[in-house]
């Protein structure tokens, strides 16, 4: 019997708008399945568009189904599982393996055959064209708008969009008021928040009638648009809407912002790795300073950041470092435990090989249990015809069907587990290695302190300050990286991961 899920998907996207709701769907396709007499297991639903792969409820359907909770899925139509091709190609992959065996539409006929799966994929295909040709249609008109000048976006404050016309026009009502806000703030008097307050006070709100949000006051004195042109996708229009502020009061705005941002440190940024070690003296969490020193002749105020030993257990010797050089350390430490990208590749390639060799090794396995197996079926089969044919006492058919019994579950758990897990740590050591790969990129890369940081975590644990050294404990694995400078040549066993 195959058992079904329902999937109902129906998103905001311009091409479903003709498709049933969310609702009406699961009532129509439960009549169905009544009609059909297909027995749900589960039903999904998702708002979502299938234009791009990475839908949760959908995953989490087909990873279910790949644990055999189902076999089957029902749907409105093809287009409601998949739009891309990604998602089209798991379908139909899951079906190629027979994880799934029976896909229902009302609205589709299907029959997994293979002229089924050739027209199923022609439906996720064409679902496909015509998404691919909608957005084309977009962009065309995108196009069209920037070529006239007109931003093809939601209008900034002080303007509106005219849809009959398809142009920007400039807003009576806040026109004056930005103008303004662009004056105010060219005086260098007023902050940020001080325009807020001013648009607040004259009822300039946001949709649930509160202050704007600070960034939007931020960006619209940011906003070339307000003198003329616009960018969009990186590149800037002359645009025809009517300007509000002149280029001159616009510069002048520009340059109190330069003046501003000087003094602005987003504090949470600076210091990555708070939280990631002790003090090995007296194992205190390690704490983050600035410093400001003034060189009045020379480089004015400086600001230093450090790590040290927070010294909450009394008294500690150990002396600051400095961010810079915690952070070398770290990733001297990436550096040292990760995968230089042509050994992870020759890596994988061992990996492959182990595996195919693994396959034969429990396919031999298997092909030596199964004929134990069927024997055992055929001595009980035989034990029933003799117990029928009132050859055997029951007794002693009881006692002989309990031992054969007993045999059978045995060999069928030793192939099922063998089955199952063959493959387990194939994909361990292949994540593995992937993130000993990505840990190579990230210890080389620049300005990231917060994948840094989180793979640090990964790499190892226990991280220890003395005397201004970083210590730690490698993670299982990555121990074995160690050994191996991450250029060498020198060949690594795969079985010293394992
Ligand atoms: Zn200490």
């Amino acid at each position: 019997m195959i058992k079904y899920f329902i999937y109902c998907r129906k998103s905001t996207d311009e091409a479903d708008r003709q498709v049933l709701s969310i609702e009406a769907q699961i009532t129509e396709l439960k009549e169905f399945a009544k009609r059909e007499n297909l027995e749900i297991v589960d039903c999904f639903t998702e708002a979502k568009t299938a234009k791009k792969p990475g839908r949760e409820k959908f995953e989490q359907m087909l990873k279910l189904i790949e644990n055999g909770e189902a076999n089957g899925i029902l749907s409105w139509h093809a287009d409601r599982l998949a739009r891309n091709s990604v998602d089209g190609g798991k379908i139909i992959y899951l079906l190629d393996t027979g994880k799934l065996q029976s896909l229902k539409f009302p609205t589709l006929w299907f029959e997994n055959t293979p002229q089924g799966k050739f027209m199923l994929s022609i439906a996720f295909g064409q679902s496909k064209y015509y998404i691919d040709n909608l957005s084309e249609n977009v962009k065309r008109g995108i196009r069209q708008k920037l070529r006239n000048g007109v931003y093809p976006n939601k209008a900034p404050i002080g303007y509106l969009n005219e849809p009959r016309k398809r142009t920007i026009e400039v807003d009576p009502k806040t026109a004056r008021l930005v103008r303004k806000a662009f004056q105010l703030f060219a005086s260098g008097k007023y902050s940020y928040v001080d325009i807020d307050k001013f648009f607040f006070n004259q009822g300039v709100k946001s949709t649930t009638n509160k202050y704007l949000r600070m960034d939007k006051i931020r960006n619209m004195l940011r906003s070339p648009f307000y003198y003329g042109v616009f960018e969009f996708a990186g590149e800037t229009y002359q645009g025809s809407h009517k300007p509000l502020i002149s280029k001159t009061l616009f510069d002048k705005c520009q340059e109190i912002i330069r003046r501003k941002s000087k003094t602005y440190i987003n504090h949470k940024d600076e210091f990555w790795f708070l939280g990631l070690a002790k003090c090995k003296e007296c194992s205190s969490a390690i704490t983050a300073e600035k410093h400001f020193k003034f060189y009045p002749k020379t480089r004015g105020k400086v600001r230093y950041y450090y790590y040290r030993c927070g010294k909450k257990h009394g008294y500690c010797s150990q002396k600051y470092v400095s961010s810079g050089e915690f952070e070398k350390q770290i990733r001297e430490i990436l550096w040292s435990h990760s995968l230089y990208e042509l050994n992870a590749k020759r890596m994988l390639n061992w990996l492959h090989a182990d595996e195919i060799n693994e396959r034969k090794t429990v396919e031999n396995k298997i092909s030596l249990l199964k004929p134990q197996l069927s024997n055992v079926e055929q001595k009980l089969d035989r034990l029933l015809t003799g117990y029928l044919d009132q050859v055997i006492e029951t007794i002693e058919y009881q006692t002989a069907k309990k031992k054969l019994i007993e045999e059978k579950t045995n060999l069928e758990e030793q192939i099922s587990s063998f089955e199952k897990n063959q493959f387990l740590w194939v994909e361990l050591v292949r994540d593995f290695i992937n993130s000993a790969l990505e840990a190579h990129k990230i210890a080389c890369a620049k300005n990231n302190g917060e994948e840094l940081s989180f793979f640090a975590k990964k790499v190892g644990s226990n991280y220890f300050l003395s005397g201004r050294r970083l210590e730690f404990c490698p993670m299982r694995g990555f121990n074995a990286l160690a050994a191996l400078a991450p250029a060498a040549s020198a060949p690594l066993s795969l079985h010293d991961l394992r």
